[in-house]
């Protein structure tokens, strides 16, 4: 942290950062107010509008911008931090451009500067370059091998491409708010009521009227053969539902279809079909183990159980529900002691 230290700015009703409270804070610490760090379009899954300003506001005061460039996925092709005011972006390659980073790696991000701020970019020995900071990684240029596919990426797709594929995010995640609406209303959207390219559906009206959770629903959704969105981040109680360009409009409605089913369900637990704590939502995700099993202890049948109709195409969970923070906390190593591969 070089000695800085970090300064809260709070959000307002809908939101956004609160302006007041950012010029409040900006006039507090003007005369050591180093930079602010903004997610563009927010975590909140908005294209705030009051971007500029904001960014005219930090430079007054001797600031700078940085802008977190995981929601790139929104702005290529269409708006450049750069433009809007930022002086530092990095580029989550594993995200936008991808580099396919599922269970944790390789992550790239390289860091793009204004032109003033190239001296301070940091340096490598090898590479020949005497920085003011040395290096952050231990390889002059990061991981170069991963870099082609983000370079294929770009040039297969060309200018074009990439603006539709953003358009497309776009477009998708709307699709997805306005379709689930009435069963899921949506967190935060913009004035013109669209959000960006990810929506926040909100859960946490349904915990109080029917007792299911967020969680519950994450784990009902693999008995529909998903996996679950981002749960309870940045909001608790909440899924992030970020569907990108990739998926096509008939993925796109099988998820939509499985969580108005889900709605269906709780339904029935509001209208006390099915009692609160015994239910295909609370006891999801169901095994075919369970399902085989002669003796059925439940208020609700087995094929309600299985939830995906086509039981042919059906993903079997291995498991049921697990207690995800005790396994957290309780690290248990599986494999065979050494003498085992030894006899
Ligand atoms: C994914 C994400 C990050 C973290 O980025 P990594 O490079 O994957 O660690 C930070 N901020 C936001 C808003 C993100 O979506």
């Amino acid at each position: 942290m070089c000695g800085m230290q970090v300064v809260v700015v709070a959000c307002d009703a809908q939101g956004n950062i609160d302006m007041a409270d950012l010029q409040a804070k900006c006039e507090a610490h003007s005369d050591k107010l180093a930079c602010i760090m903004i997610t563009y379009p927010s975590t909140h899954g908005v294209f705030e509008d009051a971007v500029r300003p904001l960014c005219e506001l930090v430079h007054q005061h001797g600031g700078r911008v940085y802008v977190d460039g995981a929601n790139m996925n929104a702005l290529v092709g269409l708006a450049a931090p750069g433009a809007f005011g930022g002086d530092v972006s990095h580029l989550n390659l594993h995200k936008t451009f991808c580099i396919p980073h599922g269970g944790g790696g390789p992550g790239v991000g390289p860091v793009c500067v204004a032109q003033d701020l190239v001296p301070f970019l940091p340096g490598h020995a090898a590479a020949g370059k005497a920085a003011v900071v040395g290096a952050v990684s231990a390889a002059p240029y990061g991981n170069a091998a991963v870099l082609p596919i983000s370079w294929m990426y770009i040039r297969m797709m060309g200018a074009s491409g990439l603006r539709h594929a953003t358009e497309t995010a776009i477009l998708n995640a709307n699709y997805i708010r306005i379709r689930l609406q009435d069963a899921y209303p949506t967190l935060y959207a913009g004035p013109g009521g669209f959000v960006a390219h990810e929506c926040i559906l909100d859960l946490r009206p349904l915990k109080e009227s029917s007792g299911i959770t967020a969680e519950d629903v994450a784990k009902r959704l693999i008995d529909y053969g998903f996996h679950a969105p981002t749960l309870s981040f940045p909001v608790p109680g909440t899924l992030m539902v970020e569907p990108t360009e990739s998926e096509p409009l008939e993925e796109l409605d099988r998820f939509i279809d499985a969580m108005l089913a889900i709605r269906t369900e709780i339904q029935r637990i509001q209208d006390g079909d099915w009692p609160r704590e015994d239910n295909p939502l609370k006891n999801a995700p169901h095994t075919a183990a369970q399902l085989l099993q002669d003796a059925w202890p439940h208020p609700y049948s087995r094929a309600a159980a299985a939830g995906h109709k086509q039981l042919a195409t059906k993903y079997w969970p291995p498991v049921a529900r697990i207690d995800n923070v005790h396994g957290d906390r309780n690290l248990v190593c599986t494999c065979p002691p050494i003498e085992a591969y030894l006899s």
